[in-house]
């Protein structure tokens, strides 16, 4: 096992599952500062503000500052101001991406937008379905904050916000650039945040098709442990495979 400076986390399957803390992640949090790591919590949840995630963490007793915390939301503000700060947007979602974009000094917008963007909307109407169409076909660049086509919740798998994003590209025919794991984008930008080489980046979570995926098209050591999405006898079928695979963080060393 190779050391290394930084962390990449995910957080539900990983940290916990939906309102239930997962029993090792207290301990793997505090083990890894500890040890004087760097860490940052990365999720495709675009609903929360940082605030709401580090809370949420810290309700857990898993140790937890807004800074620790990037989201697909802020992954995707950070996206548009660095193609253009004056960027006009149209945005579907909910807080955690409206605060995100506030943050990034981006102007919101309903008409003449150079960027439609699509987060989780548990509000969505035809109307702003409709007003997201008109305006990729007339040319503004659209964007998905992740790609995940379902939501575990208590009463089974709801729609997603690959879903949502799906009205959209089949009644324009048009396709979003997603900024989510397992897209360079996002990770890329949580590497920067971590000012580390690739090389010396962990990615851990528990879902092989997003946080693993995300952590080798990224170029960067994978860890998956088995205590959410990917269970441990998918793992002959996995190809290429993460780097290491746990049962539970406990198991982990931080070297
Ligand atoms: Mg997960």
């Amino acid at each position: 096992m190779k050391a290394y400076d930084g962390y990449l986390i995910d957080l539900d399957g990983t940290m916990y599952l939906g309102k239930e803390r997962i029993e090792a992640a207290p301990g793997f949090i505090q083990r890894l500062k500890d040890a004087g790591k760097k860490h940052l919590f990365v999720t495709n949840n675009s609903t929360r503000t940082q605030e709401q995630v580090a809370a949420k963490l810290r309700q857990m007793d898993i140790a937890a500052e807004p800074e620790d915390v990037f989201t697909t939301s802020m992954a995707t503000a950070a996206f548009i101001r660095e193609h253009n700060p004056a960027s006009r947007v149209f945005a579907i979602g909910e807080e955690g991406l409206f605060d995100a974009l506030e943050k990034e000094e981006l102007t919101l917008a309903e008409e003449n937008c150079d960027y439609v963007v699509i987060g989780l909307d548990t509000s969505i109407t035809y109307e702003k379905l409709a007003k997201a169409c008109l305006l990729v076909r007339a040319g503004a660049k659209f964007l998905s904050t992740n790609s995940d086509r379902a939501l575990p919740t208590d009463a089974g798998l709801m729609p997603g916000n690959g879903a949502i994003t799906a009205v959209i590209s089949v009644s324009t025919g048009i396709e979003p650039t997603f900024i989510g794991k397992p897209e360079n984008i996002m990770m890329e930008q949580a590497r920067k945040l971590l000012d580390l080489n690739k090389e010396q980046v962990l990615m851990v979570g528990d879902n092989y098709l997003t946080d693993i995926t995300a952590g080798i098209r990224a170029g960067m050591d994978t860890l998956m442990v088995c205590t959410g999405f990917t269970r441990r006898e998918e793992l002959p079928f996995l190809d290429p495979k993460p780097t290491y695979t746990i049962d539970t963080l406990t198991e982990w060393e931080f070297k």
